[in-house]
């Protein structure tokens, strides 16, 4: 970019927008006050830039409390509210198992949500067939042009820049699938893409608006277990974008064997597999009645159902989770000694078992992490809970309307679209 274009006045308004819109996003409900205090923009400027993205649809107005008037005795001023509805997002999370796909609004909201169990050993095609099936069920032919952008969330490794899914220990068949472009050609937009570990984190960097700078450390325990570091905004990448395969360390030398080749893997006690087949080891040997009574009854056998039982007194299916979450919390425990985070994120299918699987945690945190870095550490269930890397995936599309554009991407296309969508 030339120099010059910094002093640009339209630069500066584009740029003005996104710290109004980002305020709004974090204060909101609020009013225009609030937004000049917490920009540093004067209250004429605020006025004016409000006027602009209110006439673009991505603010709305909405009644203040109608018992209080305004500083003049009058009608009180109107709060300031993203307009939800102005963008959709088609959010795609596929996790080896289970498929999610969701239009989600400005505001994270999920407009419509549609789930497919998986075959975590299917060949890539059919897989992204379904993804492309469950897609355009829920945009409907029409809605395709409305839709501003679609993120996808993807397990195991991949290449960022070309959207390519290199391979994942729980999907054995995907090696170097290009489904970014796969999935263009048919649905007719590119989407953005990410680990889905990565995205759990950018979910929960982005609701938290208490505008502490902080670190945080996210576990999503799912079909495999992965985790992700966003400290003071920023992704820790290691090289070549691959880090946080902690389902992969060691906990225990002589532990069975795992799909990386190692032996004693963490997956191997905690992953969806290791889980289904420890319910299947208890019911061989006359334990877990209640699994069985599920399973006759058509429902499918995934840690889910686990959980669920646990959570209603089952006590067979407790001491699961309790084994689940004791062997999380030893790699939780050497995760707090490495990074001392602020917060540990937990996000999967977890909450439905959430007392009995953080208790468990805690305790490991508690027996095996030095006190200095635990003692401030909240460890905590991801508001999104399972959904949480598909609100992710939203969130890696709609960021670009917010976040201030670095300097060497400051050009024309810093501006806003305004196209309606
Ligand atoms: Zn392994």
């Amino acid at each position: 970019m030339e120099p010059s274009a910094i002093g640009n006045s339209e630069l500066i308004t584009q740029v003005n927008r996104r710290l109004v819109l980002q305020a709004v996003r974090t204060l909101q409900p609020t009013y225009r006050a609030e937004v000049s205090r917490r920009t540093n923009l004067n209250p004429a400027t605020v006025t004016g830039i409000v006027n602009d993205l209110l006439q673009m649809r991505l603010l709305k107005e909405v009644s203040g409390e109608t018992k209080a008037p305004g500083p003049s005795g009058g009608r009180p001023p109107m709060l300031l509210e993203l307009n939800s509805a102005a963008r959709r997002i088609l959010a795609i999370d596929l996790e080896p198992n289970i498929l999610r796909v969701a239009l989600v609004g400005l505001n994270l909201n999920i407009v419509d949500y549609r789930e497919k169990v998986v075959n975590r050993w299917s060949q890539p095609a059919t897989v992204i067939k379904q993804i492309v099936q469950l897609a355009e069920d829920i945009l409907g032919n029409d809605n395709k042009r409305r839709i501003y952008g679609i993120g996808l969330s993807l397990p195991g490794l991949i290449d960022r820049d070309l959207g390519i899914l290199i391979g994942s220990t729980n999907m054995p068949r995907w090696r170097n699938v290009p489904i970014r472009d796969m999935l263009a050609k048919k649905l007719g937009q590119t989407p953005k893409v990410e680990r889905t570990v990565h995205l759990a984190a950018l979910h929960e960097d982005w609701t938290d608006t208490t505008g502490e700078l902080n670190t945080k450390l996210v576990l999503a325990l799912r079909t495999g277990i992965g985790m992700s570091l966003i400290s003071r905004g920023e992704l820790y990448l290691g090289a070549g974008g691959f880090e946080g395969e902690v389902g992969h360390t060691v906990v225990d030398l002589n532990g069975p064997q795992c799909e990386c080749g190692n032996r004693g893997c963490l997956e191997t006690f905690v992953s969806t597999d290791a889980i289904n087949q420890k319910v299947k080891l208890a019911i061989e040997n006359g334990k877990c009645q209640a699994v069985s009574e599920a399973l006759a009854d058509g429902e499918i056998l995934r840690p889910e159902l686990i959980y669920g039982l646990a959570r209603d007194g089952n006590e067979d299916c407790a001491e699961i989770v309790r084994e689940v979450g004791y062997y999380v919390g030893l790699a939780a425990a050497n995760l707090v000694n490495l990074l001392a985070p602020d917060k540990l994120i937990l996000c999967g299918s977890i909450d439905l078992a959430d007392e009995l699987i953080l208790e468990a945690i805690q305790e490991q945190v508690q027996l095996r992490s030095l006190p200095q870095l635990r003692d401030h550490l909240k460890i905590q269930l991801s508001s999104a809970l399972e959904k949480s890397p598909l609100l992710g995936a939203a969130v890696l599309v709609v960021r670009d309307l917010f976040e201030l554009p670095r300097l060497s991407t400051y050009t024309t296309s810093a501006a806003l679209p305004s196209t309606d969508y």
